[in-house]
C-alpha cells in the first residue's frame, strides 16, 4: 500500500508545519484553517479511519487524547477548543489516515454543520 499524504508528511516527502512529534503521534498545522487555530493531530501508524482502529489501538487513542491536552495547554487554549474526527466520506473525510482536527480561537456552534 502506498504511503498516505500524512505517512509522506511526517516522513518529510512533503512539507507541512509540524508543531508536535512523539514516538506514537504529530501534529501539524492544516493547509487550510477553519478557525485561528486548526491543528490536525496523527497517528504515526496510519490507520485509515477511527471506526477501523482495533482493540491493539487502545493504548495510542488514550495516548493521543492525552496529547490533545498537553498541546493545548502548552498552547494556552485548554479553555477553550474544539476536537473533531471526521469518520467516512460523507462526514466530510477527504484524508484517509486518522486525524484528530483541534480547533480553537473562536466561538463555536453546537450542533455542528
Ligand atoms: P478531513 O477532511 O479528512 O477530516 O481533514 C483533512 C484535513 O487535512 C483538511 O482540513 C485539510 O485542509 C488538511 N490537509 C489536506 N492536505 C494537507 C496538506 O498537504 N498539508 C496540511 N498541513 N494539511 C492538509
Amino acid at each position: 500500500m502506498s504511503d498516505t499524504l500524512f505517512t509522506k508528511i511526517i516522513n518529510r516527502q512533503i512539507p507541512a508545519e509540524i508543531v508536535y512529534e512523539d514516538d506514537l503521534c504529530f501534529a501539524i498545522k492544516d493547509i487550510n484553517p477553519q478557525a485561528p487555530v486548526h491543528l490536525l493531530l496523527i497517528p504515526k501508524k496510519p490507520i485509515d479511519m477511527l471506526a477501523h482502529a482495533g482493540e491493539e489501538d487502545q493504548a495510542l487513542l488514550g495516548h493521543m487524547m492525552l496529547a490533545v491536552g498537553k498541546i493545548t495547554r502548552e498552547l494556552k487554549i485548554d479553555s477553550a477548543f474544539r476536537l473533531a474526527v471526521n469518520n467516512g466520506a460523507d462526514a466530510g473525510q477527504s484524508v484517509f489516515h486518522l486525524h484528530m482536527h483541534i480547533l480553537a480561537g473562536r466561538p463555536f456552534h453546537w450542533p455542528p454543520g
